[in-house]
């Protein structure tokens, strides 16, 4: 889309928005003009931002006293009575005076309007408060140059259902109440519903009023990841943020309406956001915490995470009843325990939630020794994932390791059942296993995910030898059931992550991956930078090749050339794909001489396929020019030592092309 189309699309949008709202946009008052401005109040020079702060504040009389309140509240312990802004903003900083004023101001908004059944004003308000606050603490942690922007992006993200609740012909509430049962994203039945969607008319909204481009740009994209040309991809990286806060606040129970589907997570979303940088589970009680804290302040009692979390399971589990739920689940006993059933949720990755659920349920159950077991299909066998307690040995977990065909028939027939069951020598059957596993009693739990059987859940109390009672099977199975859909989402994850980073044409890495892999090298101290070097591959005459031989065929030819290049790379080197029929490798303690020889086989086996695919490709061989830079200590930057590999690529060219050239 170019730019100009973009800007058709949101004339359109605009011209929508005219028919379904009840007054044109800019009478709407959806919020407070003093918030207005105080969004507007989100530029760098905070030393002269706290005049006008306070300043703003002082007009809301209401906004004043509340906020005083909170200063002189117990929760400060000051010394001495706070009477004026000005120090209240002094002493509680810009960002604290600010956030508490946006908060309140909203609040005040949607708590006065008249709530609807359906749409639940302060259920919404909570979800857009977890969405600021999780941006902020994951912009923190990501040092974004502004985790306030994102606070109050997160505040309006969701302005649209606002709008379109208070001042549509029709509200949002009669979209949910004709939107249920729905099987397509929300997103698509509103623009079905509404002729645009929530994002769109969040959009009009914003730019009726001023509101700052930034944040602009987050509401109307927080669902749909900007193209390469629209006017918000500079944004990019606030959008993506926000995103992904809304995702997990969906996973966690806190959307912003009672629906129980999570929001689709574009894959670029997950480019911007350095996961390693982020401990989620601390972020989340980091927000929990300020959560509650908000919630204190206005003398509303919120839920907690677990707490959210608990019902949005049960609520699962009572659709899942309804449809085709196991007989195990049929009841969520009371004591339960909430922690437990939140565990395995508590992280987007595998390796972390198996063994914080595994010790979760310990703790609940104490049971002496916990066990994950992997079921291998090729191999047919069970596999050790994950064991507890940590001192296990070797040895011991390969009793663990057997094959399916060798489980017994009552096992055999209670997992092809999915039911979970407690081996011991009064089952009857062949009790071989419980020789092979070397205890007197086990239980074991089938692990589902999407309906069907990944793992199992082993538990005994070898030492102790305590009986394992029938009814903790009823109040494990909820665990165990959620252990599933958090593998399944763990699952998706990573291959979202997975197709963030991978060219999906040739399977290398693709140029951000490139980026952040020089990136690293030249965070090195000089002397540990050592001998680098860095090629890039172009694909001579390619045009032609697309253009005699059409675009399949073409892109056939880039498969070709990622292919020769994975075969001819050491594992310790990096290859990706750096753009169009641009291809980059990287070398590592490599020396010069070195280099060229791999360039140069790289460059014959090419040719030497070229040839022999020429058929195929109508007569054309497939030739590339490379150039190749080696690593020199006055190349300062990585971009320099790219350019520098670009411009040998382009000597190549000039040369007659299929050769290559070192700097
Ligand atoms: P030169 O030898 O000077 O490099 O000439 P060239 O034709 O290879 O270079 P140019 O940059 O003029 O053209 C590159 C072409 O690559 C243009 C573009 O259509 C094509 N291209 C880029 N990405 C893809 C792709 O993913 N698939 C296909 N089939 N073609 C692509
Ligand atoms: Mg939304
Ligand atoms: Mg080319």
């Amino acid at each position: 889309m170019t730019d100009s189309e973009t800007n058709n699309t949101l004339s359109s949008i605009e011209l929508a928005a005219k028919n379904i709202l009840k007054e044109s946009a800019d009478n709407l008052e959806v919020i407070p003009a003093v918030a207005l401005k105080i969004l507007r109040l989100t530029s760098d020079d905070k030393v002269t931002k706290v005049s006008d702060l306070s300043k703003l504040i002082e007009t809301e009389p209401a906004l004043a006293a509340k906020i005083l309140g909170h200063v002189n509240s117990a929760a400060f312990s000051l010394p001495e009575e706070i009477t004026s802004l000005h120090r209240a903003v002094n002493l509680l900083g810009f960002s604290a005076v600010r956030q508490t004023a946006l908060d309140q101001l909203f609040y005040n908004k949607l708590i006065k309007h008249k709530s609807n059944q359906k749409f639940d004003q302060l259920f919404f308000w909570q979800h857009c408060l977890f969405v600021a606050s999780l941006g902020r603490a994951i912009a923190s942690a990501l040092n974004h140059d502004d985790p306030d922007l994102i606070y109050s992006a997160g505040l309006m993200h969701d302005i649209g259902k606002v709008v379109l609740e208070s001042h549509g012909k029709v509200s949002y509430n009669d979209f949910i109440l004709a939107s249920q049962g729905d099987e397509q994203s929300s997103i698509k039945s509103e623009h079905d519903f509404f002729g645009l969607n929530h994002a769109d008319i969040g959009y009009v909204f914003c730019q009726q009023w001023d509101i700052p481009e930034r944040i602009q740009a987050v509401v109307y994209c927080h669902h749909e990841y900007p193209s390469e040309e629209s006017k918000f991809y500079e944004h990019k990286e606030d959008i993506s943020i926000i995103s992904i806060a809304n995702y997990i606040a969906w996973m966690h129970g806190i959307g912003s309406t009672s629906s129980t589907s999570t929001p689709d997570l574009a894959p670029e979303v997950l480019q911007h956001i350095d996961f390693e940088k982020l401990n989620i589970e601390s972020l989340l009680n980091q927000v929990d915490e300020e959560m509650q804290q908000t919630g204190g302040f206005y003398g509303i009692s919120f839920p907690s995470l677990v707490e959210l979390r608990a019902t949005l399971v049960q609520t699962t589990l009572f659709l899942n009843k309804q449809s085709n739920l196991p007989e195990m689940v049929d009841s969520i006993p009371s004591n339960l325990s909430l922690s437990s059933l939140t565990t395995p949720h508590k992280s987007l990755i595998a390796k972390e939630i198996i063994p914080w659920t595994l010790a979760a349920i310990q703790k609940d159950f104490s049971f002496e020794r916990l066990i994950m077991l992997n079921i291998d299909l090729k191999q047919r066998r069970l596999i050790v994932s994950h064991a507890l307690p940590k001192s296990f040995d070797e040895a011991t977990l390969q009793h663990f390791n057997v094959k399916v065909e060798s489980l017994n028939r009552t096992i055999l027939q209670s997992l092809r059942e999915r039911n979970p069951l407690i081996i011991n020598k009064d089952s009857g059957e062949d009790i071989g296993i419980l020789q092979q596993f070397q205890v007197d009693e086990f239980l074991l739990m089938p692990i589902l995910s999407d309906n069907r059987l990944i793992a199992l859940f082993y538990a005994d109390n070898f030492n102790t030898k305590q009986a394992i009672k029938g009814s903790c099977i009823k109040q494990i199975a909820p665990i165990i059931h959620e252990l599933g859909i958090a593998l399944t989402n763990a699952k998706q994850f990573e291959l979202e992550k997975e197709r963030a980073e991978l060219d999906p044409l040739t399977n290398l890495m693709n140029k951000r991956m490139v980026l952040n892999f020089l990136n690293d090298v030249f965070q090195l101290p000089i002397e540990e930078i050592g001998q680098v070097a860095i090629g890039f591959i172009d694909i001579d005459h390619f045009k032609k090749f697309n253009d005699t031989c059409g675009h399949q065929a073409g892109d056939d030819a880039l498969k070709i050339v990622a292919q020769i290049m994975q075969s001819l790379t050491r594992p310790q080197d990096f290859i990706g794909r750096y753009g169009g029929e641009e291809f980059v490798f990287i070398l590592r303690e490599t020396h010069i001489k070195g280099a060229a020889i791999y360039a140069e086989r790289i460059r014959k086996e090419i040719e030497r396929k070229g040839k022999i695919l020429s058929q195929r490709f109508e007569g054309r061989e497939l030739t590339v020019s490379i150039g190749v830079s080696f690593y020199k200590p006055e190349y300062k930057t990585y971009e320099a030592m790219i350019e520098a590999a670009d411009i040998a690529m382009y000597t190549s060219k000039n040369k007659g092309r299929n050769q290559i050239s070192i700097v």
